[in-house]
C-alpha cells in the first residue's frame, strides 16, 4: 500500500469516478441511535461547508461522484441536501442508487429477510440498542456484539453478518455489497473498472474495494488498497482525497497558462 500523496499524475488522469464511503470517510464515524419502545431516534451528521466545495469542484471538473453507504437513502438525503444535484448515492450496502431523483434498485432481499427479522426482534440483551429503519439489509445497532443475532442469522443461513464495531448489517451473502451498486453504476454511467477510484475505511467497503481499479484504504488495519491515508490527524479521509486529485487540477491549469 503506498501513502495517497504518492499517487501520480497519470493515475490521477484515469479516474472519472470517485466512490466514497460516508462513516469515517466524507464524516467522522459513529451514528447516535435510540430506541426507547416503539420510538426510535437517530441523530445524523452533516457534511461539512468544506467537502461541499470540495465535490462541487470535482463534479465541475468532470468527475462523478457516488456516495455509497450502509445508511438508509432518507438519511443520505438529509446529510447530503448541499451536494444533491452533483453526485449520485448508493445505499444500504449497495442495494439502490439513487441520481438525480430516480431510483435504481439492484437487488430484491424481501424474500430472503422477512422470516429472520422477527426472530431478530424475540433476542433480549441488554446491549440492543434498536434497529435502524432500513428497506433492503436490516440494521441493529448494539453497545457491543451480541452473539445471539450472530446465532440466528446463521442458523437461518444465506445471510452476512457485518459488525462495524457500532451495529451489525445483516444481507444476502456475497451479493448483498456494496460491490453490487458499483457493478450497476458502471453500467449506468458506462465507465470500466480502471476508471473508478473507491474510498473506504470499514468491513463493509471491502468487496466495493475490490471491484475498483484505485482502491483506496482509509483504515490499512481493516482494508486493503493500493493506496491508504493515515488515520491518524485532524483531516477527513475524503479531505486529504480531494485536496491531492484537486492539486493536479490546478498544477495543470497553471502549466497550460504559462505555456
Ligand atoms: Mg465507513
Amino acid at each position: 500500500m503506498r501513502p495517497i500523496s504518492q499517487i501520480s499524475k497519470k493515475e490521477v488522469g484515469q479516474i472519472k469516478m470517485v466512490v466514497f464511503d460516508v462513516d469515517g470517510v466524507l464524516v467522522p464515524r459513529g451514528t447516535k441511535i435510540k430506541q426507547v419502545g416503539q420510538t426510535t431516534t437517530l441523530h445524523t451528521k452533516v457534511i461539512a461547508q468544506k467537502q461541499i466545495e470540495q465535490i462541487k469542484e470535482l463534479n465541475k471538473k468532470g468527475f462523478l461522484i457516488n456516495i455509497s453507504s450502509g445508511r438508509g437513502l432518507y438519511m443520505l438525503q438529509d446529510m447530503f441536501r448541499e451536494v444533491l444535484p452533483f453526485v449520485s448515492l448508493t445505499y444500504e450496502n449497495g442495494s439502490a442508487t439513487w441520481y438525480k431523483g430516480k431510483i435504481y434498485q439492484h437487488i430484491n432481499s424481501f424474500e430472503y429477510l422477512r422470516k429472520i427479522f422477527p426472530k431478530l426482534k424475540e433476542i433480549k440483551n441488554k446491549n440492543i440498542k434498536g434497529f435502524e429503519p432500513k428497506e433492503f439489509i436490516i440494521t441493529i445497532h448494539c453497545k457491543k456484539k451480541v452473539p445471539a443475532i450472530e446465532r440466528v442469522v446463521k442458523k437461518e443461513g444465506g445471510l452476512y453478518t457485518i459488525w462495524n464495531g457500532e451495529a451489525y448489517d445483516i444481507g444476502i451473502k456475497k451479493r448483498q455489497t456494496k460491490a453490487l451498486g458499483l457493478r450497476h453504476l458502471l453500467k449506468i454511467f458506462k465507465l470500466k473498472r480502471a476508471n473508478v477510484m473507491a474510498i473506504g475505511d470499514n468491513y463493509n467497503d471491502h468487496e466495493l474495494l475490490r471491484e475498483s481499479g484505485i482502491p483506496v484504504s482509509a483504515d490499512k488495519n481493516r482494508l486493503w488498497g493500493k493506496f491508504h491515508i493515515p488515520l491518524k490527524g485532524k483531516l477527513l479521509p475524503a479531505d486529504i482525497l480531494m485536496q491531492k486529485i484537486l492539486s493536479f487540477l490546478k498544477q495543470e491549469k497553471y502549466f497550460t497558462s504559462q505555456h
